[in-house]
């Protein structure tokens, strides 16, 4: 069963939340280059207006972040979409996550590989995303309140890191925690502009792909 067929009438959604509203945001994705069929499938599947105030509903699955509380932003669907994509081409099996935000991206990772590894600063954020990890039934995603910038010793190596802010450069830490022939996907960069990246940790060092522009909230230290 899926998340979506265990949770029922709710999760299934209404008008502007239905399957046919999330049956077009994937629809969108795949005309504006969205190549990877499981990420397609799993956007398909995981019901985005759960992850956003009941006040926003109604705008869950039009491709644009939206605010989720604390000054902090659900990500644009495409966003998600183009970040997944760029970690699954490296076929990975567990998966840290820095930022937390709505739960929304481990939601959707935790139906393409088999361990999510996540951590908040915000801990208000970290509680409602456990709850609807819960409800959801998405027993694979383990969650932690703290400052991601340190990555999460304890559980490296990754065969990917995601990073969901932006850094003006990346944390040596968190490449640190990425395993041979892995990845950190990461938009980079202050307010002059931020690129998304993806570091593949080659034997000779990392090789850099850059994948465009984007905007991201910033990465902040220390815990809230
Ligand atoms: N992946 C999220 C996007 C959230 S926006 C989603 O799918 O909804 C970025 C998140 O990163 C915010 O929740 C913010 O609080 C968090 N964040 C910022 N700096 C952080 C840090 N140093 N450690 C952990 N989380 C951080």
């Amino acid at each position: 069963m899926t998340p979506l067929q265990r949770l029922g009438p709710e999760a299934l959604g209404l008008g502007m939340t239905s399957q046919r509203a999330r049956d077009r945001m994937v629809e969108r994705l795949q005309e504006t280059g969205i190549r990877d069929l499981r990420v397609l499938a799993a956007m398909r599947q995981i019901p985005r207006h759960l992850f956003i105030d009941e006040a926003l509903a109604s705008r869950a699955y039009e491709d644009t972040a939206l605010p989720i509380g604390c000054a902090q932003t659900i990500s644009q669907p495409w966003v998600v979409a183009r970040m997944t994509e760029a970690l699954l081409e490296r076929e990975p099996r567990r998966v840290l996550e820095i930022g937390t935000g709505s739960g929304y991206q481990a939601a959707v990772l935790s139906l393409l590989v088999d361990e999510v590894y996540t951590v908040e600063r915000i801990d208000e954020l970290l509680r409602q995303a456990r709850r609807r990890f819960r409800k959801l039934g998405l027993p694979t995603i383990r969650s932690r309140h703290d400052d991601g910038n340190a990555g999460w010793a304890e559980h490296a190596p990754f065969d990917a890191v995601i990073v969901t802010a932006a850094a003006a450069a990346l944390d040596p830490r968190l490449q640190a925690q990425v395993a041979p022939g892995g990845c950190l996907v990461a938009p980079v960069g202050g307010s002059g502009g931020q690129q998304l990246l993806r570091l593949v940790r080659e034997e000779s060092g990392f090789r850099q792909d850059v994948l465009g522009a984007v905007s991201f909230v910033p990465l902040l230290g220390g815990v809230l």
